[in-house]
């Protein structure tokens, strides 16, 4: 069988330096575990357009359709913030998951005990925390037409419209649980079903689709007590579905409860390709971080994890993204700690590459 390929798209600011500390996880991949990766690099955003005159030329396109997943960096910084909409950095993100139609937005939040304290909320609401939200990400009112600002009687008009179709509901409900079948088997539906008919459909194709997973616990909850149960009772929660408007909003807010952007993976999912792997795109949930760029403070966890949920949902290697898991909680438990993550009491910081380098020693140790 043909090895496991993997298009490795840096782009901006922190990306290339976040992404140079994955490189070594993957070459350890293939020096311990026996996985090679086919790796192929390109541009992304400023750096595409710096070269191409668009944040993502066709040519990277094709290859991103072509190849079993793309790991990203992050994308922008205030060189580019002038540029017309058509070509800023960010449209070359909204390509990538528009035309690999990558409707399921996976966002863990989790709390690594050593990180317990950075949490906005007290230690023991959080300690231990592991949710998924996976967020509706091709629809819903970013997308719907009729959509513009227009005159009405003389005033201006904003419109967005709140549409769904069955098929886009039940496809990311699928997705959701079938993740819920691998984690604790309890999915929670979030909507407003009590002011939207959107969400009315909402609810009825999710509990139509809950017929063919009867082994998940299934709930439904109005997304604004959502918000509310996640920052009051966070750890009731196991998978969290929800479209793409509210997945927003719940999925920021989730991820402040654990701590730093610099500790947030995220990875959004397609429909399953010819050989079964879903189309899938991997990235960071921060962005280029221009403030620090090139400083070497950037925490490359954020980057890391996200090639372990790589491993776990497009290559079908949970144990070595355990193996992932697992060394980064060891490295914070061991007290490492990149300038992000550096609490009241002070400390010292390590850089983007020691932190990369620990990473590498506790892999190897437990290996
Ligand atoms: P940001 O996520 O880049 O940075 C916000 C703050 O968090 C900054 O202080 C930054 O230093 C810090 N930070 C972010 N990632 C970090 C990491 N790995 N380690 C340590 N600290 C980290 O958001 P922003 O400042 O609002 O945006 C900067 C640029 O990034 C803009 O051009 C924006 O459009 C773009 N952006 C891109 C993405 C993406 O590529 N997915 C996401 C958000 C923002």
């Amino acid at each position: 069988m043909a090895n496991p390929s993997l298009l490795i798209l840096a782009g901006d600011g922190i990306g290339p330096e976040v992404m140079d500390e994955v490189k070594k996880v993957i070459s350890w991949m293939g020096d311990n575990r026996g996985v090679t990766f086919d790796v192929s690099e390109d541009l992304v955003g400023g750096a595409a357009y710096d070269k191409h005159g668009v944040p993502l030329a066709d040519a990277t396109m094709d290859k991103a359709q072509e190849v079993d997943a793309v790991l990203l960096g992050a994308v922008g910084g205030p060189a580019y913030d002038d540029l017309d909409f058509s070509v800023k950095p960010e449209r070359g993100l909204l390509r990538l998951r528009k035309e690999m139609d990558l409707f399921a937005n996976l966002r863990p939040a989790q709390c690594f005990d050593a990180l317990s304290d950075f949490s906005s909320l007290k230690p023991e609401l959080v300690a231990g925390l592991d949710i998924m939200i996976v967020r509706e990400l091709t629809s819903g009112v970013y997308f719907g037409e009729p959509r513009g600002i227009h005159i009405e009687d003389n005033m201006r008009v904003g419109v967005n419209t709140q549409r769904y179709t069955e098929a886009e509901i039940e496809r990311g409900a699928r997705a959701a649980f079938e993740l819920a079948m691998k984690r604790d088997k309890k999915l929670c539906s979030m909507e407003k079903a009590n002011v939207m008919e959107s969400g009315i459909l909402w609810r009825d194709v999710v509990t139509e689709v809950s017929a063919d997973y009867p082994q998940v616990e299934l709930s439904h909850m109005y997304a604004d007590n959502g918000a509310m149960q996640l920052v009051r009772a966070p750890k009731q929660f196991d998978v969290i579905y929800t479209d793409n408007l509210f997945g927003d909003i719940l999925s920021d807010c989730a991820a402040m409860l654990t701590g730093s952007l610099g500790m947030l993976p995220s990875a959004s999912l397609g429909l399953p390709m010819a050989n079964g792997r879903p189309k899938a795109m991997y990235e960071p949930v921060h962005g280029s971080a221009p403030d620090i760029t090139g400083m070497g403070k950037a925490n490359p966890i954020a980057c890391i994890l996200s090639f372990a949920m790589a491993l776990r949902y497009s290559f079908d290697m949970g144990d070595e993204a355990t193996m992932v898991e697992n060394a980064v909680e060891k490295v914070l438990a061991d007290g490492a700690r990149t300038a992000d993550l550096m609490g009241p009491e002070g400390g010292t910081p390590i850089s983007t590459t020691q932190m990369g380098d620990a990473i590498l020693a506790a892999l190897g140790a437990a290996a």
